[in-house]
């Protein structure tokens, strides 16, 4: 059967039956097999089209080896329009099965629909140097120029009082991590946009420049690395009227936005602690005391 639909499901303690609609690609020409997951986060609709229409329009033909797809990896998250949504256990479970089997993972992520976001990818270092070159590949031909490399093992040796960085440089959130397989986490789409050109080209033209899939891949020069990351959230209950734009450099102590009380007095000015680029940022108009308002990078 080269086209494959079918659902995955697990049911929960409760008694819910959690499932993964999956598309199977399987070429006519044998070869390796990938694992592409769109919507472990079910507001970030970029990375959902573009999985859609890469089974709906992908002629096996086309393709040498087996494209595994998640084609809505947290269906709860999709149909009940959930921000933020933890993966539960029983879809890690499906998506581990997924993955099983397949030499690259690409796992669609973007902004939620209150976020904005600056096209970029994560890229999961598993200290393997074969491995690595192998994702660094992926991330560059992905081709949208500007890399997190996802690199920390354990806690990091921190300064007291310094900041921890975030979460996704520690590789144990990466399925890729815990299977061992190279993979990229493209952060593209923002707002509820489904415009997928970047998401689907990307993925395109990794599987052309994989040999998966039938087509001169475009090639890309390498990516800027983010190398400090600065994660800015509010110090009170309030409302966040942005100063800036997604994307923009900003210098050093340049206003990023303000946090006023309903009645207009203000509770905060966020201030840019570097010279750096704008890459994530929270649209939504309520924040909470240690809520997010948005994350500046600077480059190697
Ligand atoms: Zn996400």
């Amino acid at each position: 059967m080269p086209r494959e639909s079918k659902y995955l499901t697990r049911t929960t303690a409760n008694g819910r039956t959690l499932r993964i609609p999956v598309g199977i690609i399987r070429g006519e020409t044998p070869g390796p097999q990938i694992t592409i997951y769109g919507g472990q986060h079910g507001t970030e609709y970029a990375g959902i089209e573009a999985v859609q229409r890469l089974f709906r329009e992908t002629d096996p033909a086309d393709v040498t080896g087996t494209i595994v797809i998640a084609l809505a990896a947290n269906e709860e998250s999709l149909v009940n329009w959930t921000q933020f949504a933890p993966t539960e256990p029983e879809v890690k479970d499906m998506m581990v099965e997924l993955a099983q089997g397949s030499s690259y993972i690409i796992n669609c992520h973007g902004g939620e629909f209150t976020e904005l976001m600056h096209p970029y990818v994560i890229c999961r270092l598993l200290g393997d140097d074969d491995k690595d070159a192998l994702a660094m590949r992926m991330a560059r031909q992905f081709g949208v120029g500007i890399v997190s490399i996802s690199k920390y093992r354990g806690e990091p040796d921190l300064a007291p009082g310094a900041p921890r960085p975030a979460w996704w440089l520690w590789p144990k959130k990466s399925l890729g991590d815990e299977l061992r397989i190279p993979e990229i986490t493209p952060e593209v789409g923002e707002v509820g946009s489904r415009d997928d050109t970047i998401m689907h080209g990307g993925i395109v033209n990794v599987l052309r420049d994989l040999g998966m899939l039938d087509g001169t891949p475009s090639n890309h020069p390498q990516p800027r690395i983010i190398k400090d990351r600065y994660w800015l959230t509010a110090d009170e209950d309030g409302i966040f009227f942005p100063l800036v734009d997604i994307g923009e450099e900003v210098s050093r102590d340049r206003q990023l936005g303000i946090v006023r009380d309903y009645f207009g007095n203000t509770l905060q000015t966020v201030t840019a602690p570097a010279d750096a680029t704008v890459m994530n940022m929270n649209v939504g108009m309520p924040v909470r005391a240690g809520g997010f308002l948005l994350w500046l990078g600077t480059f190697e």
